[in-house]
């Protein structure tokens, strides 16, 4: 990326950052993922209980590696051999952690976050029950809008997770969302997260480097 490009996508960032604010949640730039887990490692302390959704950037980042290094009483969904009990159990205790981690399917410019799961659990403790929620994002997330941002689940996110997960949908095959009803289907809850009644629970990372879906 030339200068003229970091610098417009900065500019963009900004909107973003600006925007997120004024629905009350907080918002930051780290220019590298490594600054990201500096930034988001700041925000928790020793002897928290910390949760995470499903995310392929918390792995790019160094988020989960850093939750399993003993100080904090981290509970672990990716655990080997866990029990669907147990994954529930983990899913249900996420609730009332400290911190949650997790990345977003969508940032709007306008300062929304928008989210589309299966289980559900993800969006759930996004939307309550967790202290406090840290968003760790890629620009490649950023959109102008919600239609953007609808657009960019249909089109990238669901199809490359379903793939990823070898979950047999019609988009895990053609890359693109044909509204499907198999039973297989990924997106189940639509969540979009606005205007934020307590003050900084959710803080978003925006970083200067492509991650995640
Ligand atoms: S509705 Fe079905 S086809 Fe569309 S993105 Fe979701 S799982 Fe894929």
């Amino acid at each position: 990326m030339d200068d003229f490009a970091k610098s417009t996508l900065r500019l963009h960032i900004d909107k973003t950052i600006k925007n997120l604010k004024s629905n009350n949640m907080e918002a930051s730039f780290a220019p590298t993922r490594e600054d990201a887990l500096k930034q988001a490692a700041a925000l928790i302390k020793e002897g928290d209980t910390v949760s995470c959704g499903g995310s392929m950037t918390l792995f790019e980042t160094g988020v989960i590696d850093f939750l399993k290094n003993g100080k904090f009483n981290y509970l672990d969904r990716y655990q080997k051999d866990l029990s669907r009990e147990q994954t529930e159990k983990i899913f249900r205790d996420s609730f009332f952690a400290d911190a949650y981690f997790v990345s977003t399917n969508a940032v709007t410019e306008d300062g929304e976050l928008y989210n589309v799961d299966g289980n559900g659990n993800r969006v759930a403790a996004m939307i309550y029950g967790p202290k406090s929620v840290i968003v760790i994002t890629g620009y490649n997330k950023i959109v102008k809008d919600r239609e953007d941002a609808i657009s960019r689940v249909k089109n990238i996110a669901a199809p490359a997770n379903a793939a990823r997960v070898g979950s047999p949908t019609p988009c895990a095959k053609t890359g693109e969302c044909v509204n499907c009803n198999c039973d297989a289907k990924i997106c189940c809850s639509y969540v979009l997260l606005g205007k934020q009644r307590v003050k900084g629970r959710i803080k978003v990372i925006i970083v200067g480097e492509p991650l995640g879906y």
